[in-house]
Order: C-alpha cells, then structure tokens, then sequence
C-alpha cells in the first residue's frame, strides 16, 4: 500500500519481532508491500525480518538510547516513518511482597518507555508527512489486572493513557494512536507463563490454562498472533482514519461479564 496519493510503500518501525505477535505483523506488512524495519534484541530476528524481506535492527529497547537509534536508522534506510507498532514485551509473574525490583524496572522500561520514547522520536516524520500511525500492542490487563502481574499489569494501564494522549495531540497532525488488547495469545511469552503460573498455583499446566487463562473467556482456545496482526493492518489503514484514542479487545469474550 502506498502513502497517500503517492506510490511510495508505507514506511514501518515494528518492535519485538524475533516471535509471537511482533513477527506476524512484520509477515502482514511485508505481504502489503510496506517497508518495514523489525528491531528487536535477539539476533534470531534477522533472519525472521530477512525471510519476510524487512530490514532488522538489534536492539535492547531497555536502553533509551537504543530506542531513538532505531527510529534513526528507520529513517536513514527510508526517509521516513510512518507506522510505528510498539509489541516488544516481556512478563514476570510474582506476588508484589516478593516481586524482584529490577524486573519491576525492566518492564516499565521495555514497556512504557521505550513506547514513548520511540513515539517522540517518530513524531516529527509522521508530523512533516500528515500521516502516521501508533499502534500499541497492550494486553487485557490494560483493563483488568490478575494476581501476581503488578509490573505488567501497571505497564499496560499506563500504555492506554499514553495512547489517549497521543491521539489527542496528533488528531490535527493526521496521526491516529489507537491500542490493541489481546487475552492469551499462543506465544512464548504466554508458553512461559503457564509454566510459571503452574508452579505460583500449584497446578498442573493443562489446568492452568483451563483453570485460569481461559476460565472467564467465551470462546476457549488461545488466539492466534495473526489474529492479532490483522487488526494491527486495520489500523495501520486509510481505512482507520478515524480511529483514534481507542482500545481494541480481542479477548474471546473475556471483558463481556
Ligand atoms: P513474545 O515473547 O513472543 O515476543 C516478544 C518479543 O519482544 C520477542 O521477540 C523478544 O525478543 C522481544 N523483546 C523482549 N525484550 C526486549 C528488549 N529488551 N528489547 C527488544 N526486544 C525485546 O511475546 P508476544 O506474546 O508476541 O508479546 C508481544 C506483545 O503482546 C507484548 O507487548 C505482550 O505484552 C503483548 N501481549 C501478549 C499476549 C499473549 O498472550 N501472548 C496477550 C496480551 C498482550
């Protein structure tokens, strides 16, 4: 797809594209023609970008340094940004009295800085341009909260609010920032979880996703990462052009109690 009435490819920065959901939005875009830079901290991402003909950037967007790097080297490999989808994330799950500080701090790090950092510094290019497109990947606990994911839980919240407030200031600029929140994805970042829910509740696996991860869903399965992608393409869309400061479940029917 083109920007605008010119024939130049849509121009996208993609985080957290070495698996899960991050990769499949990387796979949707190339199949639209964008240009895509995929960053990502783990080195498996370059071939994972290069197999779907992205460009790769390593980086830990821990670092805030790191985070204006990449939307630099977006910009000098194609002049542009023009969707910019924060998804790099991670999870720890433990009760707050023993949840370890530092990951406390890496989580906010990773996913409510980071997001912010990079919106700042796609901004200007989005701004010249008159379009852009911030898509942040949230979570259904940017709307509810479980046991024992304070960290993620906090990140997610605070990731709505600095969508609302992107959407309000880039409504005149022709930047639209909207949020996807999605319940249990089959993802590693999930595959994990189970694991470590298991041993915080004394369960077995298969009962923790019966149990827990799909006990208030309607639908009772895990969503799949394309699922997710391709409501990221929508809002990455001309058609979207009106959407903006808003929050999209695709939870399974979770949040409908
Ligand atoms: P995943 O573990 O499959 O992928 C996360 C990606 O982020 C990986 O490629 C990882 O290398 C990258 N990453 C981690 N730390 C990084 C760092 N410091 N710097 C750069 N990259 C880093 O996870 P996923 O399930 O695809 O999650 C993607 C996003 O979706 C996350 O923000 C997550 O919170 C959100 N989400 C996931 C689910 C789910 O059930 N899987 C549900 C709701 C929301």
């Amino acid at each position: 797809m083109s920007s605008g009435t010119d024939t130049t490819p849509r121009v996208a920065l993609v985080t957290g594209t070495s698996s899960g959901i991050g990769a499949s939005v990387v796979e949707h875009f190339c199949k639209q023609g964008f240009q895509v830079l995929a960053v990502d901290f783990n080195e498996a991402g370059e071939k994972i970008a290069s197999d779907q003909g992205a460009a790769f950037y390593q980086a830990d967007l821990t670092d805030p340094q790191a985070c204006k790097n990449a939307v630099k080297e977006a910009i000098k490999r194609f002049g542009r940004v023009d969707i910019l989808v924060n998804n790099a994330g991670i999870q720890h799950v433990s009760n707050i009295e023993s949840f370890p500080e530092e990951k406390w701090q890496a989580i906010m790090n990773l996913m409510l800085t980071a997001p912010f950092l990079l919106t700042q510094a796609v901004w200007p290019s989005m701004r010249e341009n008159g379009w852009g497109r911030i898509i942040n990947i949230a979570s259904i606990h940017a709307h509810v909260a479980s046991p024992g994911k304070a960290a993620y839980v906090t990140a997610k919240h605070g990731l709505i609010g600095m969508t609302k407030t992107a959407a309000l200031e880039g409504g005149e600029q022709g930047i639209t920032a909207n949020a996807v929140c999605p319940a249990y994805v089959q993802t590693p970042l999930v595959e994990n979880q189970i694991a470590d829910q298991a041993k915080m509740h004394k369960m077995d696996e298969q009962e923790v996703i019966e149990k827990i991860m799909l006990k208030d869903a309607a639908i009772k399965r895990l969503i799949e990462p394309a699922e997710v992608a391709q409501l990221v393409c929508y809002l990455a869309s001309d058609a979207a052009g009106s959407v903006t400061g808003s929050s999209f479940n695709i939870d399974l029917g979770w949040t409908a109690h």
